[in-house]
């Protein structure tokens, strides 16, 4: 990828971030504290003043330096969570990823977070998203309407957790009283996959 690329790539997840920053902190306010949308936004704000620095950067070393600003910066639980998603990334993509590479830094990543976590699938977490687009994205291969699908994949998958009981997070506290509330974090994982899919379309047409 070319540094503007990059710099494309970066910019625009971190704004689609901030832009729901006010919804993420809603959902918060429903089953956590409500600093779900304050934190990310803190954090990718931090992303996009380090831009300049960023795109210069190999891509994988860009996404590992997303992660430091990550766990500098968002705190909360999601902060170290977010943190590892995005330094495991960076260390385990190739410079010029394929579909095979990128599937297996998805992979590593989804378990860095899970084992950060001491979570697992079904707890109401960022995970009930990123699970569901690591299991889909080894099936995108020559599919013209990859993009469409693997964001359908993150968002279905996002609201697939309102009926969940979270079993860990903040949310837990509230035991059955965490049902019928989508996840922020499942909620800004989409968003985020959302935002890389679009991004990645733009680079590939
Ligand atoms: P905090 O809960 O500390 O206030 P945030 O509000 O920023 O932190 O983030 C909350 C989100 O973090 C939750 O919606 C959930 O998706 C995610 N999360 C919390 N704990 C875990 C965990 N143990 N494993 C995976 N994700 C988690
Ligand atoms: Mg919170």
């Amino acid at each position: 990828m070319q540094p503007a690329q990059i710099r494309m790539l970066v910019e625009s997840t971190a704004k689609a971030v901030i832009a729901a920053a006010d919804r993420l902190t809603d959902l918060d306010q429903a089953i956590g504290d409500g600093d779900h949308g304050v934190n990310m936004r803190r954090g990718f704000e931090a992303v996009l003043a380090d831009l300049d620095g960023l795109s210069r950067k190999p891509l994988p070393d860009a996404i590992r330096a997303v992660g430091t600003h990550l766990v500098m910066k968002v705190g909360g639980a999601s902060g170290p969570l977010y943190g590892t998603l995005f330094l495991t990334l960076g260390k385990e993509l190739p410079v010029e990823p394929d579909l095979p590479g990128f599937t297996r830094a998805f992979a590593a990543a989804f378990d860095a977070v899970k084992a950060r976590g001491k979570s697992d699938l079904g707890q109401k977490t960022m995970l009930d998203v990123l699970g569901p687009v690591r299991d889909a994205l080894p099936g995108l291969g020559g599919d013209p309407h990859w993009p469409d699908r693997i964001k359908r994949v993150a968002t279905e998958a996002a609201e697939a957790t309102v009926p969940m009981k979270a079993i860990r997070g903040r949310a837990s506290f509230l035991g059955d009283r965490s049902i019928g509330h989508m996840d922020p974090g499942a909620c800004s994982a989409a968003l985020m996959i959302a935002a890389v899919v679009d991004s990645l379309e733009g680079v590939a047409a």
